[in-house]
């Protein structure tokens, strides 16, 4: 692959493993339809040129796409002479993936095609004391309406449920989250299963960082962070892309817990986390006192904080001492190569200014170099896009093999 198409941003949420095929028929079909996925290639004597394939091998495998419905052909303009070639294009929503996310303090569904085109949205307030039963119930119902709105000749992959808190992915559980204290333990797999199966769970930031890496392969290349500062404060790390997250629970910095906030409670039943003096549920108290139109929706938040001075208050030089100290040390942990940091607070200059030196201060060890920091801009189709492309790529490759 060369540069020019390193840098361009992939077309779709697709990358298919050709290596994950034995037969060589159905890898020639991988290959034939990730290249028209990219925009690579338009027509079969593309297809030829580029692979070096003879136009009856690329035709048994063009026709075979076409009979999936996963390739449309099209007939293109005359060009003055001749017959027009015929133009291949992916069927963008041949397959759908359903994505039920936390935004604020709702539960959000998307269905999201192939492109990653959000082909439908819902979403459904959840009350700060709902149980296990009301939240399973709101799944339920999102996933539902997620399925309902899919438009014809669309193949369901399943539904991917990213959370933030503490997950075990193992077992499919929703453990704890901090927005709704009573929900403990809750089996998302038994609840999504019978309804919009297959269920994929997985921790927010960690789809949020998968995506990333996919849009923007080089700079987040080799080990990457990507920190989380906002209601909460988590960390997900991945080498080229791939989340590490061996059993669900990791890089719960936010919990950390400091001696220079010993007593304070925090809503995982310790004192003294990292959150309790740095998170947003925490600040904004403090913060609204002296600005009391703040939001709690972090996107809307963003836009507020933008624009104050956050570091008149002592609380918040505070919290980006404690936070860039974390983070130095979980640098200690983890050697990456780069830093993501998303979230609310990181969109104020001077903070984000005061962070950096703060960060800068804290130092590498002898012979490592400083990673790279940088702010990145909120946006929840990052998780989205994350979370479907794992169903989307598996439910391509069942179409892929297919034997009509
Ligand atoms: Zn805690």
């Amino acid at each position: 692959m060369n540069a020019t198409v390193l840098n361009k941003a992939p077309l779709s949420l697709l990358s298919i493993d050709e290596g994950r095929f034995a037969l060589a028929h159905d890898r020639d079909c991988a290959r034939i339809y990730q290249l028209i996925l990219d925009g690579q290639a338009h027509s079969r004597a593309e297809i030829g040129r580029l692979l070096g394939m003879r136009s009856t091998s690329v035709s048994r495998v063009v026709g075979d796409l076409v009979a999936r419905r996963l390739v449309i052909e099209t007939v293109g303009e005359p060009n003055g002479r001749g017959r027009p070639a015929a133009i291949l294009l992916a069927h963008g929503r041949r397959i759908g993936a359903s994505v039920i996310y936390v935004s604020s303090q709702s539960l959000s569904g998307a269905l999201v095609d192939i492109n990653g085109h959000l082909v439908a949205e819902r979403r459904t307030p959840i009350e700060g004391d709902a149980d296990n039963d009301t939240i399973a119930a709101a799944m339920a119902d999102l996933a539902r309406g997620l399925v309902d709105a899919m438009p014809p000749g669309m193949s369901h992959a399943g539904t991917a449920v990213s959370l933030s808190g503490l997950i075990d992915l193992k077992r499919g559980q929703w453990l704890m989250a901090s927005r709704w204290p009573r929900m403990r333990g809750l089996d998302v797999g038994a609840v999504l299963a019978p309804v919009a199966g297959p269920v994929e769970i997985c921790r927010n930031l960690d789809a949020e960082l998968r995506a990333r890496a996919a849009r923007e392969p080089e700079p987040f290349a080799g080990g990457t962070l990507l920190l989380h500062w906002g209601w909460g404060i988590g960390l997900a790390y991945a080498v080229d892309g791939e989340p590490f997250a061996p059993a669900g629970s990791f890089g719960e910095i936010g919990h950390w817990r400091l001696a220079a906030l010993s007593s304070r409670p925090c809503g995982c039943g310790n004192t003294g986390c990292l959150e309790t003096g740095a998170a947003l549920w925490s600040l904004l108290p403090a913060l609204r006192k002296r600005w009391p139109d703040l939001d709690q929706d972090e996107i809307r938040l963003a836009r507020q904080l933008a624009g104050l001075d956050l570091l008149s208050l002592p609380q918040i030089d505070m919290a980006c001492e404690l936070v860039a100290r974390a983070l130095a040390n979980a640098c200690r942990l983890l050697f990456p190569a780069r830093i993501a940091v998303s979230g609310p607070l990181s969109a104020n200059p001077q903070l984000w200014a005061r962070f950096n030196t703060l960060f800068r201060a804290e130092g590498t060890m002898d012979g490592f170099a400083m990673p790279d920091l940088a702010g990145v801009s909120a946006s929840q189709l990052y998780e989205i896009h994350g979370a479907a492309a794992p169903l989307l790529g598996r439910a391509a490759e069942a179409l892929l093999t297919e034997r009509s």
